[in-house]
């Protein structure tokens, strides 16, 4: 009797209705096929998992989650949704770590991709080919990239570009751009792809490259999920190096600062022996580091009454990979490349690490600060791109004229420029229209007490750029109205919203993202 209760109790959920986005459309998971019928959760833990993000300040609750064991099983759910009179949304979460609910949705689907894991042996969705001139990795969209990495490194390679966090999924960063302190060299991660599996938003399931499909291939890369569903990413891999020289230099002056870091950029060629493997940047405002471990202790004094003095320190951090063959001569390929450089007398740092330990270094803090529960709080991040022409005066306007002013930052603030040369710009992903861009990131966390307080300075940040006319463009972008979407977009909005009717015209994909909804 409990074994028909309890079917019965199925049937009465599988045919309770719901009332959609759109308020007027009824549907129900027992309309769906048979193969996907039984794949809709609506358990507190699923519902509860799905309406947050590491962001967690925007909530919103699915109707379902979908488990899908197989890139048909996404299909038949696209396919689904698309012939019920008004459709239901569904929102492909990876890791659900974006900030801002991009990867929710109000009352509709939430597929989780990382189920698709469950349906394959243990490892069978990252397959890395090292045989041929160019070697690659075929990857599940679900995938994250610390697997990538692993897998990868047993046949002595790496992809070449990584993000600051390797926790994220293939489909998840492939749908911004993917950047890093590799990418002046080998441009963002969406430059460093050669082939995509997508399920659009029409069901369609497309292999699609630069030759093959290519209106699709384009769309996805940097398409913020609009355009459809990234199952698999052939993505290229370099020879691995095995160990790092982890520098970092202080300035107390922007314009030095400033000059050295895009000196380290100029060595762009992908096979320049002399250039710096990874040039990124970051500030230090008002209080000394919360982490002084990378320092030795002897100097960790020294360094909190500089940041006292000056207020605003400004730190370029880069690497050179070497391995046994470059061994010998790393520290002068170092110190040839630095020479000249204007950093503070003394105040220049080193260590020496493994590449998975310089690669996972976010992982290590993150295992810190889960330990003091300080890694799931709110975290109100901004990300700007901003033109090489007016990052003095975002210096002037924003860090020494907002952020120093108002003493509110807790997380990193990172600086550093890339080449758009690396871009393509036929993928959605936008970024100002010059030669060089910076990335400058307010990595914000924070408890709710002042939650306000941080959100309140990303929009004056906002509109004091919009004011200056500095022509930022947002990276992970947090937009509201149709009229900053056309702006973000600028030239690209008319083709993005052609893609959009082509691929997904009954605008079901990613609504989290806000764009076309
Ligand atoms: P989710 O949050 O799950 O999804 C993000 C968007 O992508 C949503 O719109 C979703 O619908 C869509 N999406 C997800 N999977 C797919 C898929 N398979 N196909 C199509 N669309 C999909 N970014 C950088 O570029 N550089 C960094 O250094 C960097 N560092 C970070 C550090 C931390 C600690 C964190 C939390 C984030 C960082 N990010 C960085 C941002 C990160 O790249 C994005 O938030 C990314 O979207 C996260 O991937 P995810 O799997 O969690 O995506």
């Amino acid at each position: 009797s409990y074994l028909v209760f309890s079917k019965a109790l199925i049937v009465l959920w599988l045919s309770c209705i719901v009332v959609t986005e759109a308020g007027s459309q009824v549907w129900s998971p027992i309309q769906a096929p048979k193969e996907i019928a039984s794949k809709f959760f609506r358990d507190p833990m699923n519902l509860s998992i799905a309406s947050t993000d590491y962001g967690h300040i925007t909530h919103h609750t699915p109707f379902a989650v979908f488990a899908p064991s197989s890139i048909r099983d996404i299909a038949n759910l696209i396919k689904f949704s698309n012939s019920l009179h008004i459709p239901f949304t569904i929102a492909q979460r990876g890791q659900g770590h974006s900030v801002n609910g991009q990867s929710m949705t109000s009352n509709g689907v939430v597929v989780n991709m990382n189920e698709l894991n469950n349906g394959y042996r243990n490892g069978e969705r990252i397959i890395i080919v090292s045989k041929g001139r160019i070697p690659f990795a075929d990857v599940g969209g679900e995938q994250i990239w610390n697997d990538v990495l692993n897998a990868s490194l047993k046949f002595g390679l790496t992809p070449l570009i990584w993000t600051d966090y390797l926790f994220l999924s293939i489909g998840g960063t492939l749908s911004n751009a993917g950047i890093g302190g590799q990418a002046f060299r080998f441009g963002p991660q969406i430059s460093n792809v050669y082939e995509l599996d997508v399920v659009t938003g029409k069901g369609d399931v497309v292999t699609c490259s630069a030759e093959k499909h290519s209106e699709l291939f384009y769309a996805v890369l940097g398409g913020l999920g609009q355009f459809g569903i990234i199952t698999r990413a052939r993505i290229a891999l370099g020879p691995a190096p095995t160990r790092v020289k982890w520098i970092r230099l202080f300035y107390n002056n922007f314009s030095t600062f400033y000059e050295d870091q895009l000196y380290l950029i100029s060595f762009s060629g992908r096979n320049e022996t002399n250039a710096a493997d990874y040039v990124s940047g970051f500030l230090l405002l008002n209080q000394p580091p919360v982490d002084l471990s990378f320092y030795p202790e002897r100097d960790q004094a020294r360094i909190t009454s500089l940041v006292t003095q000056y207020g605003i320190i400004y730190i370029i951090e880069f690497v050179k990979y070497y391995d046994n063959s470059s061994q010998g001569h790393v520290d002068q390929d170092i110190e040839r490349l630095i020479q000249g450089f204007k950093f503070i007398p003394k105040f220049m740092f080193q260590k020496d690490v493994s590449y998975e330990e310089f690669l996972n270094r976010v992982h290590t803090a993150e295992l810190l600060l889960t330990k003091q529960g300080l890694w799931d709080l709110p975290h109100p991040w901004l990300n700007l791109f901003v033109p090489r022409s007016r990052i003095s005066d975002f210096d002037q306007i924003v860090f020494k004229g907002i952020t120093l002013k108002q003493n509110l930052t807790a997380g990193q603030v990172l600086i550093y420029p890339m080449n758009r040369s690396k871009w393509d710009d036929n993928m959605s992903a936008v970024t100002p229209d010059e030669d060089v861009f910076y990335a400058v990131s307010f990595l914000h966390s924070t408890g709710f007490d002042k939650l306000q307080e941080f959100q309140a300075q990303n929009q004056q940040i906002l509109q004091v750029c919009a004011d200056a006319g500095i022509g930022i463009k947002q990276y992970l972008p947090k937009i509201k109205t149709r009229q900053e979407w056309v702006q973000q977009f600028g030239p690209k909005w008319e083709i993005f919203q052609k893609r959009k009717h082509q691929f997904d015209p009954n605008r079901i994909l990613s609504p989290g993202q806000g764009i076309f909804n």
